[in-house]
């Protein structure tokens, strides 16, 4: 019980910094949380760990409650994209560092390769897109700001727009199997959530109960029913927030905050204390830090 009475509310559990493809360092993630009034968050960066303690010690400094986390780009059996957040992993854990770095190895050639694309119809180059990263994990986003500064679009919303799936400048991010990464991060000792769950599924469709129950004995602990996205469609959403009730599942709201490549704002969804405890309880390879 004591994680409940300690951490403050409220509670925003997925922020990135530009530690990968948010526009704020990890410290100054920390503070435009805390100015919007959140007092504990978990740092949540694609593949990467590395934003944690300078993000520790800044809730520290401002009194707030810091959990460590990430995010990780997976691919389920039928082919669709699937987002995984995993909380309070062991950062040195062997394999899941083995994983990422892999992952992350597989980004910049991909990202290399979509600029060329892009360069042959605007003018941009890598050294733009590098320019935008200073971090461990590049992705479109960097892109993105690269086309944003050269005046090609007008932000990086319009870059999804421009390209979408069926363009040739599109290349898929690299990612591992969701069954595989649920191990990876529970053998980390981690609490793996599926991240806006119906964020990027098509309108009315709904995850098949067999889905469900294989990822269940797998060891994901729960969905962020909580995050702006999932209003893409409602109907999946609300199928899942019953398959939450019914077993009982770990539920949590989140911003997705990433400085000003996207709208989210800190705080504008949060998680219970109680779902908090339940991670907290869960998870055995890091501790929150109190302030
Ligand atoms: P990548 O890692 O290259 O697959 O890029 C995925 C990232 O792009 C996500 O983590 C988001 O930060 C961002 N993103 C995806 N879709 C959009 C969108 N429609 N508008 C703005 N940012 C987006
Ligand atoms: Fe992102
Ligand atoms: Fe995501
Ligand atoms: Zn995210």
């Amino acid at each position: 019980m004591e994680a409940f009475f300690r951490a403050q509310q409220p509670i925003d559990l997925h922020l990135h910094s530009n530690v990968s493809d948010g526009s704020d360092s990890p410290a100054e993630v920390v503070r435009a949380a805390h100015a919007a009034g959140v007092r504990t968050m978990a740092l949540t960066d694609h593949d990467s760990t590395n934003g944690w303690d300078e993000a520790r010690a800044e809730c520290e400094r401002l009194g707030m409650t810091f959990i460590g986390g990430m995010e990780m780009s997976t691919v389920s059996d039928t082919g669709g994209g699937i987002h995984l957040l995993a909380y309070l992993i062991d950062p040195d854990d062997a394999e899941l560092i083995a994983a990422r770095e892999a992952v992350i190895a597989r980004r910049v050639p991909r990202l290399q390769e979509m600029t060329l694309r892009l360069s042959e119809d605007y003018e941009i180059s890598w050294d733009d897109v590098l320019e935008q990263s200073s971090g461990t994990s590049i992705g479109r986003p960097h892109l993105a700001s690269a086309m944003v500064k050269r005046g090609h679009i007008e932000t990086v919303s319009d870059f999804f727009t421009l390209v979408t799936r069926d363009t040739k400048y599109y290349i898929p991010t690299p990612a591992i199997s969701f069954r595989e990464a649920i191990g990876l991060i529970r053998g980390a000792g981690g609490v793996p959530i599926t991240a806006h769950p119906t964020g990027r599924t098509k309108p009315g469709h709904m995850m098949p109960r067999e889905a469900l129950l294989d990822v269940l004995n797998l060891g994901l602990a729960g969905f962020e029913l909580g995050h702006r996205e999932n209003a893409k469609n409602p109907e999946g959403l609300e199928r899942i927030r019953e398959y939450c009730e019914e077993f009982d599942l770990i539920v949590t709201g989140s911003s997705d905050y990433h400085g000003s490549r996207k709208e989210n704002r800190p705080g504008e969804f949060t998680t219970t204390p109680e779902m908090l405890m339940r991670i907290i309880d869960e998870a055995t390879g890091a501790e929150p830090t109190y302030a």
